[in-house]
C-alpha cells in the first residue's frame, strides 16, 4: 500500500535510515517522517545495549509542527496530538489505532539532543502528560507570587524558603515567623 504524507497528504513517503537500526519513512516535500510502532520498539529494546550518546549542544533546531488533523500513512485512522513538554514546545503525532508515529520536520532530531528520543512512547502515557499540566500549574503560581511580590523580595523570599525547607528546625521558625 502507497504509504502518503499525513501532512502534505499527497507525496508518497520514502524508506529512510533514522538511525542505524531504526527504518522509517521520509517525506521528500516536508521532511518530516514515520516509524511503524514495531520498528521503534525494535529499535528501542536493542537500544539497552548501546552506552546513550550525550546530548548535543548547539542552537534549537527549527521545527516545523504542524496544526492541522493528520491521517496514519499505514492504516490511515486518524492520529492523535501530544505535547513533549521539557521545553520543548512541539506536539507529536501518534496513530490512534496502529500507535506509528509522526515527526515534523527536526522534532527526532531535537529529541534526540535532548536525550529523548528513546523516552518517545512515554510522552503518550497518562502520567507524562499529567507531569506537563502539573508544571504548567506550578509555573503559573509562581508566576502570580513573582508579580504580587516583585522580582527583587520575589528571589530573596526564594532564598529564605530554601534555608527554611532543609532547616532541621523549620516548623519551630514557621511559628515564630508567625507569632507576630
Ligand atoms: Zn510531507
Ligand atoms: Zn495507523
Amino acid at each position: 500500500m502507497l504509504k502518503l504524507c499525513p501532512v502534505c497528504r499527497t507525496p508518497q513517503l520514502s524508506k529512510v535510515l533514522l538511525e542505524s537500526n531504526l527504518p522509517a519513512f521520509a517525506c521528500p516535500r516536508c521532511e518530516g517522517e514515520w516509524i511503524s510502532a514495531d520498528d521503534y520498539w525494535a529499535w528501542l529494546e536493542h537500544q539497552d545495549d548501546i552506552p546513550p550518546e550525550p546530548p548535543a549542544d548547539g542552537p534549537p533546531l527549527q521545527v516545523s509542527d504542524n496544526q492541522q488533523a493528520t491521517l496514519c500513512p499505514d492504516c490511515r485512522c486518524l492520529m492523535l496530538k501530544y505535547r513533549v513538554g521539557h521545553e520543548l514546545s512541539f506536539y507529536l503525532d501518534q496513530c490512534s489505532r496502529c500507535q506509528g508515529l509522526w515527526f515534523d520536520k527536526n522534532e527526532w532530531a531535537s529529541l534526540k539532543r535532548r536525550g529523548l528520543h528513546d523516552e518517545v512512547h512515554k510522552v503518550f502515557s497518562a502520567p507524562w502528560q499529567a507531569k506537563i499540566r502539573a508544571n504548567e500549574r506550578q509555573k503559573k503560581v509562581d508566576q502570580v507570587y513573582l508579580n504580587t511580590i516583585g522580582a527583587e523580595d520575589y528571589v530573596e523570599a526564594q532564598r529564605v524558603k530554601q534555608w527554611l525547607d532543609q532547616h532541621p528546625q523549620r516548623d519551630v521558625l514557621l511559628s515564630f515567623l508567625n507569632s507576630g
